[in-house]
C-alpha cells in the first residue's frame, strides 16, 4: 500500500489518503511551482525539503507534496478564488478573510441562498481513525460557521471508511467517532444538526448503491489510484462518500438544495466526481447557452417531452435536448420541480470550499506517526504546551539578528497556529505579525504567549466536551 503518511487533510481525505493502492505516476496531478506560496509548507528550514520537492507540487487525493502554490492550484484545478467573492459573502469568517479558505467551486449558490433566505446546507465528515486534532477543528469551525449563517448542518462520521481503510472494529470506530461528535458540539454546533454514522444511515447506504451504478473501475482508478487487487469495499466506500455529500438533498431531508462541502484542496477530484454524479443520477442536466439553458435528459427522450409541456419559457425543442431562454436560475428551478414530479431526484451539484493544508509543528507535514508534529484536541494542556514550545519558528539565528531583521512569520508554525486557530481578531493578529516582523518580540516570549492561549483554549474545549456529553440526547444522532 502506498499510503500518504500525512493524514491531516481533514475529513474525507483521510479516507482517500490511506485508501489507494500505489498510484501510477500517470495518475498524479503534478504541477510545477513558480513562486512562493503562503503556506508553512514553504518553510526552508524543514529538513526534509529537497531540491526535488522544491521543484514540484503534487496534489492528489492520496498525496500532497512540495511547495503549494495556491494560486496555481486554483488555475490548474479550475476552482475559483474565494477572494473574488469575499465582498459578496455576508460576514465572512476569519478563515475566508485570511485566505486560509482560499478557493471554492460554485459557492455563489450558497451566497445567494444565504441572502435570499432559501434552504441550503453544509455537509462534511470525519473518519474516526484517530482522536480529533486541530486539522479537524478547522473543518468543524467551517461547519459550525455555516450552520450559524442559516445552513442545515450534516455531520458524517465515516465509520465505514475506518472499518475498510484502518481495519477498525465497528465498536472502536463508534467510540472514537463520539469524540468527534462531542468536539464539534463543544465548538458550537447547534441542536438542529443531523449527525450520523455512515453504517447507521440506511438513506446514505441506499443512495450509495444507486450512485455506484453510475461509476466504473476506470474512473475510480484515475481518481483514487485503485488497482485490480483493490477490494470491493474500498471501491464502494467512494460511493458512500458521494452519498454523504448528496443525501441532504433527498426528499427525506427537504429535497434539492445547495449544499456546501468544506474540504482540503486535495479533495477537489472527489468533489468533481460527486458533482458529476449529481447530474448522472438526476433526470435532467443543464448546460449554459446564450440567453438560457440547454437541457438534456439522461433517462430518455420521453422525459424531455414531459418537461417541454411544463416549461412556460421561450424554447426550441430538439430530439435530444431543449434550448430554453430566460433567467437560467428560474429555468433550473422549474425544471427541478418538474423532475421531482416525475419521480427524479433533481440533485444540485454540490458547492465546495477549499482550505490550505496545515503544517506540522516540527517542520514539514503533520504526521499521525509523529504526535509531536500536531496538537490533538484531547491532548492535556501540559502536553500541548510542550509541543508548541518545541515548534519550528521563523526566528533568526541569534536574538541580535532577530531584533535587527525581525522574524519571518510566514515560515513559522507558531504564527500559523495564531492565524488558523488562536486569534480570530484580525487587528490582534496583525499586531502579533508586526511585532514579529519588527523584531520587537523574540520567539521564546512569542511561543509562551501562544502556549498560554492554547492552554486556555484546550481547558475550555475539554470542559465543553464534558458538558456536551451530558447534552447528547438533545441532538439528532443516527448511530
Ligand atoms: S516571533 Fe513569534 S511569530 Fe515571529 S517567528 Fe518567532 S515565534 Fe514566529
Amino acid at each position: 500500500m502506498g499510503f500518504r503518511d500525512c493524514d491531516f487533510v481533514i475529513n474525507f481525505s483521510q479516507f482517500a489518503d490511506t485508501f489507494q493502492e500505489q498510484p501510477r505516476a500517470e495518475n498524479k496531478k503534478i504541477l510545477n511551482h513558480s513562486k512562493q506560496a503562503g503556506s508553512m509548507q514553504n518553510r526552508k528550514n524543514a529538513s526534509e525539503m529537497t531540491d526535488t520537492t522544491a521543484a514540484k507540487m503534487v496534489v492528489t487525493p492520496w498525496e500532497v507534496e512540495g511547495i503549494i502554490d495556491y494560486e496555481k492550484l486554483i488555475k490548474e484545478f479550475g476552482m475559483q478564488s474565494i477572494a473574488e467573492i469575499l465582498d459578496e459573502i455576508p460576514n465572512p469568517n476569519w478563515l475566508m478573510r485570511r485566505g486560509i479558505v482560499f478557493g471554492h467551486r460554485d459557492y455563489q449558490r450558497i451566497v445567494e441562498a444565504m441572502k435570499e433566505k432559501k434552504p441550503w446546507a453544509v455537509m462534511s465528515g470525519f473518519m474516526p481513525s484517530g482522536l480529533p486534532h486541530f486539522g479537524h477543528k478547522m473543518t468543524m469551525d467551517e461547519i459550525v460557521w455555516h450552520q450559524h449563517m442559516g445552513g442545515k448542518a450534516f455531520v458524517g462520521i465515516a465509520d465505514m471508511e475506518a472499518y475498510v481503510v484502518r481495519g477498525f472494529s465497528w465498536e472502536k470506530a463508534k467510540e472514537i467517532g463520539m469524540e468527534y461528535v462531542k468536539s464539534i458540539i463543544a465548538l458550537g454546533l447547534k441542536e438542529d444538526a443531523i449527525i450520523y454514522f455512515q453504517s447507521a444511515s440506511q438513506v446514505v447506504k441506499d443512495l450509495a448503491f444507486e450512485l455506484a451504478a453510475e461509476v466504473n473501475f476506470s474512473e475510480l482508478k484515475a481518481i483514487y489510484g485503485f488497482m485490480p487487487e483493490t477490494n470491493l469495499a474500498k471501491m464502494f466506500v467512494t460511493s458512500i462518500q458521494a452519498a454523504d455529500i448528496l443525501h441532504p438533498q433527498l426528499k427525506e431531508f427537504g429535497g434539492p438544495k445547495p449544499v456546501v462541502v468544506p474540504v482540503g484542496a486535495d479533495q477537489d477530484p472527489h468533489l468533481r466526481l460527486t458533482r458529476d454524479l449529481a447530474s448522472r443520477i438526476s433526470i435532467f442536466s443543464f448546460e449554459r447557452i446564450n440567453e438560457g439553458l440547454r437541457i438534456r435528459s439522461r433517462k430518455g427522450a420521453e422525459y424531455l417531452h414531459s418537461l417541454a409541456g411544463e416549461l412556460e419559457f421561450d424554447k426550441i425543442v430538439y430530439e435530444e435536448h431543449i434550448d430554453v431562454f430566460g433567467n437560467p436560475q428560474e429555468i433550473e428551478e422549474k425544471t427541478r420541480e418538474v423532475e421531482l414530479s416525475l419521480g427524479g431526484k433533481a440533485l444540485i451539484p454540490p458547492s465546495s470550499t477549499y482550505h490550505r493544508f496545515i503544517s506540522g509543528l516540527t517542520g514539514g507535514k503533520m504526521s499521525s506517526s509523529k504526535p509531536e508534529s500536531f496538537v490533538s484536541l484531547m491532548d492535556s494542556p501540559e502536553v500541548a504546551v510542550k509541543k508548541i514550545m518545541r515548534a519550528v519558528t521563523g526566528g533568526r539565528a541569534t536574538a541580535e539578528e532577530q531584533r535587527k531583521l525581525g522574524g519571518e512569520p510566514e515560515k513559522c508554525a507558531v504564527f500559523e497556529f495564531y492565524n488558523f486557530h488562536l486569534v480570530k481578531d484580525d487587528k490582534e493578529l496583525s499586531e502579533i505579525e508586526s511585532e514579529c516582523r519588527g523584531g520587537r518580540i523574540l520567539c521564546g516570549a512569542c511561543k509562551k504567549r501562544a502556549a498560554e492561549m492554547l492552554e486556555r483554549f484546550l481547558k475550555e474545549h475539554q470542559e465543553r466536551m464534558e458538558e456536551a456529553e451530558s447534552r447528547l440526547d438533545l441532538y439528532h444522532i443516527i448511530i
